[in-house]
């Protein structure tokens, strides 16, 4: 990895086309995730896709772990198109891929994309057929798979195989490295045998999942020196609420700085009745606060402290959030460039003008015993100064006015300030 603090380039892999998106090449790194649904749950799989991908899932992975699934597959893509949601659907398969992709052709047919862990399609002579059939399915629908190598299901008989051949080396590795070692020797190993069996570079996906941080790194970087398929990042049961967030960034920051992965999913446990589109706003944001893509609007709001006795600002700051997610799917059909829109909210007048300023409209609330007065910036300038209890919802129209009136329409009709 490079030594030091800059972007580094993206690392040179082969794109593989997955329905209407691109995984790896000069493609941006595509933002992925997985139901937790039933997936037999036609409706509530249906559902909870089309949230996914709402959000901005640029793929949604669905388990396909029994006969059931797999016959609901097809029904699923169905009630997704019919509802004009084309967000390419990923099989997750284990144990028996082989048989579901053989025996269900219309499950075969209606998903963009067979994730096969070489950990669990069998063992010994089984290992081999079950991957083979998996293979020939990819070849025969012409989809692409992911060899995705998981620390939970990795393959014994290769972990025993290099432990052998590290106990005879002249400096033993550690077990740990060993370990690692066999995560991207299955990994690479895997894709030759598909590579054998027929299938093109171009439609093979790796991945290595642990779910600690420093392995992940580590490991990622090995693959990375050592093949060039598009990688698929992601650390696995990272846990749940800031826990999961946390370590994911972490791990996955310093990957994607050094230009390694192609795609990513944030794999968060949900709170009990929590909403599952979290893991696409987290993996979104990590992307857009490196500066590697652009989703929504960001709101900069500052932390708050004992000048701001009131919860305004907080509540402010959070419908700003919300409300620029929520009309991003407007914006998007119509605007070009207002996912780069830039917004701040502040509390006090300490920090407030100066933060609001660089943003593209901010406003700067007012602390404890400061006049109750809110003014706006916008583009560097103070336009207008809000007051009352109506301040949320003036300063909403006034985001509004400006996407309006700053991007382009998709149309071709120029805003109606480059109009004027
Ligand atoms: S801008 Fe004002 S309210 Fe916000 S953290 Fe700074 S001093 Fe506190």
């Amino acid at each position: 990895m490079s030594d030091h603090l800059t972007l580094g380039e993206k690392r040179p892999s082969v794109a593989v086309p997955v329905g209407g998106v691109v995984i790896g090449g000069d493609a941006p790194v595509v933002v992925q995730s997985m139901t937790n649904t039933d997936t037999a749950d036609i409706a509530g799989t249906v559902e909870q896709v089309a949230a996914l991908a709402r959000a901005g899932s640029e793929l949604v992975r669905i388990t396909v772990n029994n006969e059931d699934a797999a016959k609901a597959v097809p029904h699923i893509r169905d009630g997704l198109d019919k509802m004009g949601v084309d967000v390419p659907l990923v099989g997750d398969f284990h144990y028996i891929g082989h048989k579901l992709l053989g025996g269900y052709p219309a499950c075969a047919e209606a998903l963009a994309k067979y994730r096969i862990n070489p950990g669990n399609v069998g063992f010994r002579e089984k290992r081999d057929t079950q991957f083979s059939e998996m293979i020939e399915a990819a070849l025969k629908y012409d989809r692409p798979v992911r060899i995705g190598v998981n620390w939970g299901s990795l393959d014994q008989e290769l972990v025993v195989r290099l432990m052998d051949e590290n106990a005879k080396a002249e400096s033993p590795k550690d077990a740990a490295a060993v370990t690692r070692d066999a995560l991207v020797t299955s990994a690479i190993e895997n894709a030759e045998r598909a590579r054998e069996l027929g299938l093109g570079q171009d439609k093979i996906v790796l991945s290595c999942k642990v779910s600690d941080v420093q392995s992940l790194i580590g490991v990622y970087a090995d693959l990375a020196a050592r093949c060039d398929y598009a990688l698929h990042l992601g650390l696995t049961e990272a846990g749940m609420g800031s826990k999961g967030i946390v370590a994911s960034t972490a791990a996955m920051a310093v990957l994607l700085q050094n230009g390694i992965g192609d795609t990513i999913r944030v794999s968060l446990t949900p709170e009990p009745g929590g909403d599952r589109t979290r893991e696409v706003i987290v993996a979104q944001e990590i992307l857009q606060t490196m500066g590697l893509r652009a989703f929504a609007p960001l709101v900069i709001s500052c932390p708050g402290c004992g000048r701001t006795t009131s919860t305004v600002f907080q509540e402010l700051a959070e419908k700003i959030q919300t409300h620029a997610r929520e009309r991003m799917p407007i914006w998007r059909q119509n605007y070009i460039g207002v996912e780069e829109m830039n917004l701040a909210v502040m509390g006090c007048i300490v920090n407030g003008p100066g933060e609001s300023k660089h943003a593209d409209i901010g406003i700067s609330l007012p602390g404890t015993g400061e006049e109750p007065a809110a003014p706006v910036f916008v583009d560097g300038k103070k336009t207008v100064t809000l007051r009352g209890p109506k301040i949320a919802e003036e300063f909403q129209k006034i985001v509004d006015d400006y996407v309006e009136s700053h991007y382009q329409k998709r149309d071709g009709k120029p805003s109606s300030a480059a109009a004027q």
